[in-house]
């Protein structure tokens, strides 16, 4: 069977008409291939025999019987047929609410196939939910594994799992192959209509188990082909590089106060190396809060602004972007660099010579926020796009999209380390250099947990810390007053913290819904020392550096993700002096809770972190983040079926390496549902 085919409609099917149709399109299934895409949530495992005198014990039955009587109970709607039936073991009654068809197909002496949820009730065994099928004289009992499928009231599991015995029968096992043949053995994984069967109607695990590795390796190897697409169309795109001899580069090294670690430069090499390529480079940098990306970041924009380029830095919010901007200017400027500052805030006066100078290349380096990507920016010639913090891939779309003239080189970078799932999905055409160590002489921040109620000790020790010069962050998980949770907020923390608790010291008050100016009115007095204690929301979790700034409090700590905590932690610990993080906690503490402030009690590294986040969160979690956005997948899960994925890949990327021109977008059922789904956005995977 050929996609033609799987493309006509349910309707075609026996026993679908348009009632069932539109039943059916309520699960959203419409066509032959969503049907048989629909694959079974879950397996009844009925490859075991359960009497029915066994079933009080159990709680379920699954056995051959005989009906021995009919008789009605009730009246009116709630008249109901009750059948006795009788297996080697005993006798039970089946109650068939709603389900008065049963007096025709299961009259007195028929033999059946009973499963269900057996209890003993009222001196007999009953079940009023169960299965019964009509067998043959001498029909065996069928055993095996019987799919159960996200099904809805009108539309039971019977009607669907008839259904798709229909579409299997009407040529589903026969349907056209996906998997290159070549790879299928070298795999050892099923036909595709074989896969179907096996995952429709397994005749052992050991089938359906192949079956499902199957199918979940067929989607992400197309996944994955999409991935290699993008990954190698940045490759197929021939630029013009000249590089630069580095001068900027070491006039920038020269004016640190510090020398590079070994990390940074490692990392920087990797860049720059690829920024000689003579195709785009595609790279992610990771490395833990305060493990000093910024300036990589600054080294690979002055490769790009002395090959004749311009470089473009995105902060994924204003007040990093602002922050980065500050850092520019301090260290970029005076080498000769010219630099501009865009977001959505920059008014509309100052907008017009701003896009000017970026479109005659009157500017080397924009920094700013997701605005530098927006389609009224032109640049003269873009060489090289940072991106910082910033999770969602859409990003990469927008720069794919809004490019005139060759592919810049991109440059993701992040402090939230990326699980090997990521690394691999959202990521996957990315290559990635790594920071672990530290810059030097780095103290580990010290982490304390205190449980609400106790929490003017914390306010002491802080008292003392800014007595001594130092400053601190107060982080709240509300910005006001909330109707429906009984938890401090910032606004009113902020007033209480002023006006009982430092009367003397300067506090300010930082959070999303004040205005931009006054945000950062708020931040430069904050990291000039005019304020001693920022009173804040979750905006500062993202890389602000105020490396006076060694206390960090966060109330209501169980409130806040793993990863956030560990973000907010990084504020601090940026200096030379020891810092401290005070995770104050209210009761009863969930699970998770429990898990995640003992995790970041235990370790302040951020590789550790993501790990443990993911083991508390579990793998579902994690496919999650790399669906959002707008990858879907069917059946594979890619942190679940990670070895699966790894093998797709490394085929997926050989195939592509070999014949780039095989990838024709047509023909193939799951890249039809996938391209459906969208999984790319709107991105176009390879030009031409
Ligand atoms: P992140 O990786 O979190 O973005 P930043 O780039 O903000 O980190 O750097 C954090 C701090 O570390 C900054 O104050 C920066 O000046 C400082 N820093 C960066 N590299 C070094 C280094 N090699 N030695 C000492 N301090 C450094
Ligand atoms: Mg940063």
């Amino acid at each position: 069977m050929f996609l033609r085919e799987l493309r006509q409609s349910v309707t075609t099917l026996k026993g679908a008409g348009p009632s069932v149709a539109e039943k059916l399109a309520r699960l959203g299934i419409f066509s032959l291939a969503d049907l048989l895409l629909h694959y079974p949530r879950d397996y009844d495992d009925r490859t075991v025999f359960v009497p029915l005198l066994d079933s009080i014990k159990v709680g379920r039955a699954h056995t051959i019987v005989t009906v021995l009587s009919q008789e009605w109970f009730g009246y009116g709607r709630m008249r109901t047929l009750k059948l006795l039936v009788e297996d080697q073991s005993g006798v039970a009654a089946l109650l068939c609410f709603n389900r008065p068809f049963l007096e025709q197909s299961l009259p007195v002496g028929a033999r059946a196939l009973v499963t269900g949820k057996f209890q003993f009730r009222r001196g007999e065994i009953q079940s009023s939910s169960f299965e019964a099928e009509r067998l043959g004289d001498g029909e065996a009992l069928p055993r095996g594994l019987i799919p159960l499928y996200a099904a809805t009231d009108s539309l039971p599991q019977g009607s669907i799992r008839r259904l798709l015995k229909e579409a299997l029968r009407e040529g589903g096992t026969r349907v056209e192959d996906e998997i290159p043949p070549p790879l299928r053995e070298a795999r050892g994984l099923l036909h595709k209509g074989e896969a179907l069967l096996g995952i429709h109607a397994p005749d052992s695990v050991a089938t359906l188990n192949l079956a499902r590795e199957s199918l979940i390796y067929e989607e992400l190897f197309y996944f994955q082909l999409a991935v290699a697409r993008r990954a190698f169309s940045r490759r197929r795109d021939r630029v013009q590089r000249r590089p630069g001899p580095g001068i900027l580069r070491q006039r920038l090294l020269e004016r640190l106060p510090f020398a590079l670690t070994p990390d940074q430069e490692k990392s920087a090499a990797e860049i720059i190396a690829d920024m000689a390529l003579p195709h785009p480079m595609g790279r992610l940098l990771q490395g833990d809060v305060g493990s000093g990306k910024t300036l990589v970041a600054f080294l690979a924009c002055l490769e790009a602004i002395e090959a004749g380029g311009q470089a473009a830095l995105m902060a994924p919010t204003e007040l990093l972007a602002r922050q980065h901007g500050e850092t520019a200017a301090r260290l970029l400027e005076p080498l000769g660099i010219r630099l501009a500052f865009l977001s959505g805030n920059i008014d509309d006066a100052a907008r017009p010579p701003l896009l000017a100078a970026l479109k005659a290349g009157e500017v080397d380096l924009v920094l700013g926020t997701h605005a530098l990507f927006s389609d009224e920016v032109k640049y003269k010639n873009l060489r090289l796009a940072v991106v910082d913090e910033q999770h969602r891939f859409g990003v990469l779309q927008r720069l794919a999209l809004g490019r005139k003239g060759p592919l810049p080189d991109l440059l993701m970078m992040t402090a939230t380390p990326i699980p090997r799932t990521l690394a691999l999905t959202v990521f996957g055409d990315l290559a990635v250099s790594t920071i672990k160590t530290m810059p030097p002489g780095r103290k580990p921040i010290e982490t304390h947990l205190a449980r609400a109620g106790n929490e003017t000790k914390v306010y002491d020790y802080v008292r003392r810390l800014l007595a001594a010069g130092r400053q601190a962050y107060f982080v709240y998980p509300l910005i006001g007053q909330s109707e429906r949770l009984e938890l401090k907020n910032a606004e009113a923390m902020y007033e209480k913290l002023a006006r009982e608790i430092y009367p003397d010291f300067k506090l300010g008050l930082i959070h999303s819904r004040l205005k931009e100016e006054d945000k950062r009115a708020t931040m430069t007095a904050f990291s000039k020392g005019e304020i001693q204690v920022l009173v804040a929301t979750s905006v500062v979790e993202v890389g602000v550096d105020v490396p006076n700034a060694v206390a960090m409090v966060v109330e209501h700590a169980e409130r806040f993700g793993l990863a956030a905590l560990h973000q907010l932690r990084g504020r601090v610990g940026r200096g030379q002096d020891q810092s401290y993080c005070f995770l104050v906690y209210g009761e009863p503490l969930t699970e998770d809770g429990k898990a995640r402030l003992k995790a970041l009690l235990g370790t302040t590294d951020g590789f550790l972190l993501a790990e443990e986040d993911l083991r508390i969160r579990g793998p579902g979690e994690i496919a999650g983040t790399a669906q959002s956005g707008s990858l879907r997948l069917t059946i594979a899960d890619p942190a679940r079926d990670l070895a699966v994925l790894e093998k797709a890949r490394a085929d997926a990327f050989a195939l592509v390496e070999a014949d780039p021109g095989l990838l024709s977008p047509e023909g193939s059922l799951v890249r039809e549902v996938l391209s459906r789904a969208n999984p790319f956005g709107e991105a176009p995977a390879g030009r031409g």
